[in-house]
């Protein structure tokens, strides 16, 4: 399950595939794209390592689309006694702060607190025992302590400020609408990703572009891993007698299937883990997922009571669960309950009560609707095999297990945040080049990301970069619309924009102003778009912003229908692809206007 974008349609010959098809071996196959194996991709093409990664769906459609969009410390890990993992998260924090400086950006996040001494034995007692006792609420004193260990240990980044503690009267003056039961209210600072789809896919291009013009890094999206191989044509490269592990690789645009051999297999397919254990012949048992959801609001009283925070707290059940902005958006989330990986992970009536009952908790004379929801969205957090009652406190921390294979290795990550990605996938490399027997030549540490390069770093230097990129048919909002989507990667963009002075003229939507018919084409030629609905959810974010409408599908597919080679039978099953996905995994109803 959770194969979302699977229409089994014919496609185009996709370069992504050919390269993986005319040179099926790699000394390192990735399976998985989310942000752990694409990070992993990127540090090994940065090491000359020869690697291949596939992605069964789309870059970034598991649980690194589906996450909180907080590039955090983990405060709440404290009370499990994770202090490696809070170090590590907070270093990585500060440090994409300043390598991704175009998508993670600092979060001002405020923790309403109801009471003062709550909970100051039950943590420690946590702590000590590791045993899940009765939920007790977490009172002003344990988050002071918490929080002064956070700052602590943010203290050598210089990044972000300290913490505040306001009493009643001063919290409810910064955020009147908070509950006038509050005891107190404590400020600091963590940092959010706007856009996390758009960040993996930088990830995954400065992989490709240090794989140079040889292409030792080669990656693509809508190839599965079926099972082992063997069963290729004899004496083609990635077939019995090639060193290594060989696997059945499939393309799941034409069903074409071909085999591929690597030296060492990475298996960073997150919740599937297991299961791709099992298509490899080889049975594990190290995941136990849980499934988390959102909703995103429309919703500009409840927007304006956040002013700009996030509003981060402990919910009656003793869940923490936030309620924060995302541009013109609220985002509220999230649950956390054992998965069931049999069954599609998407957003149901129950989780959306708990998220209504939430927001009545901090913000009780806001009234919310079911008509105010504009987008959901869920998925399973790649977590290892537990017993806990309490799935929110299961350890959020990753290892690698690592497997012996015929002829090479086959090595699982298990778990892994967001957050960690750039420091996991350092390690998961280490770990790979051990087995190549290969040293480390870079760090990643301070490489900036794709458009993080030369990202200006006041409000002033944004301002001048939008003037200096204006021109006749391109004005501030288009420039600012086009250096948020890519950060200085707009730059590559508008010299392909411009590049149409010859042809056609570029011009914007009909159906949105947002984009382009050449920036849609750039995105059909760079970006690996493999379905209508990726440009919808992971290129852009108007369907998370609910912008999405019969005329904008007809629109956007007409104008990919010319690069990517559709024609009017795939062109209407685009379009119904696209309403089905957004239906059943995003609670969104478009209608259509075709016929
Ligand atoms: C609700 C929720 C909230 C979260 N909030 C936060 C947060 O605020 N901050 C934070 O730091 N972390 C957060 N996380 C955790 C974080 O999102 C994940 O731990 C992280 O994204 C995992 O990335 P991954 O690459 O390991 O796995 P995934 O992103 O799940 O990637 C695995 C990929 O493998 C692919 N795949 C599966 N089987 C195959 C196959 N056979 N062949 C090819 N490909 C295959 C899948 O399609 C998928 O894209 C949250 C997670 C969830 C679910």
């Amino acid at each position: 399950m959770g194969q979302k974008d699977s229409v089994g349609a014919p496609a185009n010959d996709r370069a992504s595939v050919q390269k993986l098809r005319t040179r099926r071996h790699a000394q390192v196959l990735i399976i998985g794209g989310g942000i752990n194996g694409v990070g992993t991709f990127r540090d090994l093409a940065l090491q000359g390592v020869d690697v291949a990664l596939v992605e069964r769906g789309d870059y970034c459609q598991g649980a690194s689309g589906a996450s909180s969009h907080m590039i955090h410390g983990g405060i709440r890990y404290l009370e499990n006694g994770e202090f490696r993992l809070v170090q590590e998260s907070v270093t990585e924090r500060n440090r994409l702060l300043r390598i991704a400086p175009h998508y993670v950006k600092p979060l001002q996040t405020t923790i309403p607190i109801f009471s003062t001494f709550s909970g100051v034995l039950a943590a420690p007692m946590r702590f000590l025992t590791h045993k899940q006792g009765k939920h007790t609420e977490r009172g002003a004193f344990l988050i002071k302590l918490g929080l002064s260990m956070y700052d602590f240990f943010s203290r050598d980044g210089g990044t972000v400020p300290r913490h505040q503690f306001r009493g009643r009267k001063r919290a409810l003056a910064e955020l009147p609408r908070l509950h006038p039961g509050i005891k107190y209210a404590a400020t600091y600072f963590d940092a959010s990703v706007h856009n996390p789809e758009r960040l993996t896919l930088d990830v995954l291009q400065d992989g490709e572009k240090a794989g140079g013009a040889d292409s030792h890094a080669r990656a693509s999206n809508y190839v599965s891993l079926v099972s082992l191989g063997g069963s290729g044509t004899p004496g083609t490269p990635g077939t019995p007698g090639t060193p290594g592990t060989t696997v059945q690789l499939r393309d799941e645009l034409t069903g074409e299937v071909f085999d591929f051999t690597a030296d060492v297999v990475v298996n960073t397919t997150g919740a599937w883990v297991d299961l791709t254990n099992e298509a490899m012949g080889a049975a594990s048992s190290f995941m136990g997922g849980t499934k988390g959801s959102h909703i995103v609001l429309d919703h500009p009283e409840l927007l304006a009571a956040c002013n700009g925070r996030e509003i981060f707290f402990e919910h009656t059940d003793g869940r923490i669960v936030l309620i924060y902005p995302m541009g013109d958006r609220v985002l509220v989330g999230t649950t956390d309950v054992d998965a069931d990986m049999a069954q599609d992970a998407v957003c149901t009536e129950a989780e959306i009560d708990y998220f209504f009952d939430l927001i009545g908790h901090v913000f009780p004379d806001i009234p919310v609707g079911r008509d105010q929801i504009v987008y959901s969205f869920s998925g399973v957090r790649p977590l290892p095999k537990h017993d806990a009652t309490q799935p929110g406190f299961v350890s959020r921390d990753y290892r690698i297990e690592r497997r012996a294979a015929a002829d090479g290795a086959v090595l699982s990550l298990v778990g892994g945040k967001w957050t960690t990605f750039r420091a996991l996938a350092e390690h998961l490399s280490n770990d790979v080049l051990a087995e190549l027997g290969m040293e480390r030549k870079v760090s990643t540490a301070k490489l900036a990301i794709g458009g993080g390069a030369g990202f200006p770093d006041s409000e002033d230097g944004v301002q001048r970069w939008i003037k200096a990129h204006m021109s006749a048919g391109r004005d501030a909002a288009r420039v600012t619309g086009l250096l948020t989507r890519y950060g200085t990667r707009a730059e590559e963009v508008i010299r392909f924009l411009d590049g149409a002075a010859a042809g056609e003229p570029d011009r914007l939507l009909h159906s949105t102003r947002e984009l382009s018919t050449r920036e849609l084409e750039f995105m059909a030629a760079h970006e690996q778009i493999g379905h209508l609905v990726d440009v919808l959810i992971r290129r852009t974010s108007l369907a998370f912003r609910g912008l999405v409408t019969g005329e904008l599908l007809n629109e956007v597919a007409e104008i990919l229908s010319g690069p990517l080679g559709w024609d009017a039978a795939r062109r209407a099953s685009e379009i119904s692809h696209a309403q089905e996905v957004l239906q059943r995994f995003h609670g969104v109803r478009v209608h259509s206007l075709v016929a």
